[in-house]
């Protein structure tokens, strides 16, 4: 019998939200003198020093990915072994010490057998959330790297992100740069998020659903949204993904590019200048929480292009979605070698 047959929490697994939950369980490790230590049943609160490096200067990095149970009762996790490479990216950019693959996929594996009750069952389109989370911590003023590390594994179940349906968003063009061409921009580190809070929060307040960022040095070329790559799709079917040196390589739009060759359609990669939107009929967000987002409109000061109606979402971009959908769901075979098999 496959363990995710096994007794699961109680939760109304339709309509979790995205949000935090503790799930009693989460692996934690630290990094003292070269030599790595699980702690045993940490809980969600964390002791460090206040002059921890994560805390004051930013030295941290982080993974988000998912946990599911596919429609044959297995729980697998969606590429991890991606997750882990990026992971280890971030924290050289960031000196900090690289990860072991048997702490990484192995607090993994912890995780996920502590928390099978809380891994959603098949047919609700939610999921576990998986953050792995890695942090310089230690008695520390100055400005340098810190001396002891922790790394810690914690989830959330949460809940499909279309509760409403697959409806396209608005996104408006942010005054505020996300990244430096030479900057922090293509690792997943703390730092990047707290300067684009108040972009969100700037498209917010004129009624938009999020921001989108240009390349700092031109300002001429998409970048991306604040926690997902953009993409368009121009009317031959070809799926276009900006390239640039300061976006979060995402694994969702890794794999959309493999999976729109798959469906027979082009796919390219370069810069995508604000003034080319016009090219695109469909266009979207990608990331692991919302998988894939529609775009239904994009606003440059006066300035908007409008994809599809504008109301609903494309065919090309449902096809996208549902495609990547089936695969993680344990549906689509052709790409069974991205599910790792956990529980
Ligand atoms: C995490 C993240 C994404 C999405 O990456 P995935 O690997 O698909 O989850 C995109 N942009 C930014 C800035 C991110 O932090």
């Amino acid at each position: 019998m496959s363990t995710a047959n096994m007794i699961k929490a109680n939760l109304d697994w339709a309509n979790l939200g995205f949000q935090y939950r503790d799930t009693g369980w989460r692996y934690r490790a630290k990094l003292t003198d070269g030599v790595w230590h699980e702690e045993a049943n940490p809980t969600k609160d964390m002791v460090i020093s206040e002059g921890s490096q994560a805390i004051n200067y930013g030295q941290q990095c982080f993974e988000g990915m998912k946990a599911y149970t596919t429609i044959n009762g297995d729980v697998v996790v969606f590429r991890p072994d991606m997750n882990f490479a990026r992971l280890n990216q971030s924290a050289a950019r960031l000196l900090m010490d690289p990860i072991p693959e048997e702490i990484f996929m192995g607090g993994l594996q912890k995780l996920i057998d502590h928390n099978l009750a809380y891994v959603p069952p098949y047919g609700h389109g939610a999921s576990l959330y998986i953050r792995p989370l890695y942090i310089g911590i230690g008695d520390n003023l100055g400005l340098k790297p810190a001396s002891e590390y922790i790394f810690t594994i914690y989830c959330s179940p949460v809940g499909p992100y279309y509760k409403n349906g697959f409806k396209p968003i608005s996104l408006m063009v942010s005054s505020y740069d996300r990244a430096a061409p030479h900057g922090t921009g293509n690792v997943k580190v703390g730092g990047n998020y707290a300067a684009g809070l108040i972009a969100s929060r700037e498209a917010k307040n004129a009624g938009f659903d999020d921001a989108i960022f240009l390349d700092a040095a031109t300002r001429r070329y998409i970048d991306e949204a604040g926690t997902s790559n953009f993409f368009g799709i121009t009317a031959d079917g070809t799926l276009v993904t900006p390239a640039s040196s300061s976006i979060l390589e995402s694994i969702t739009r890794i794999s959309l590019t493999e999976v729109a060759l798959f469906l027979g359609m082009n796919v390219e990669s370069r810069p995508v200048a604000l003034e080319e939107l016009g090219t695109f009929v469909e266009a979207g967000c990608c990331g692991t929480a919302a998988v894939v987002t529609p775009i239904g409109k994009i606003t440059s000061g006066d300035r908007s292009w409008t994809f599809g109606d504008g109301i609903n979402a494309g065919a090309q971009v449902k096809k996208l979605y549902d495609t990547l959908i089936d695969i993680q769901n344990g549906k689509e075979p052709a790409f069974a070698r991205w599910l790792t098999k956990m529980g």
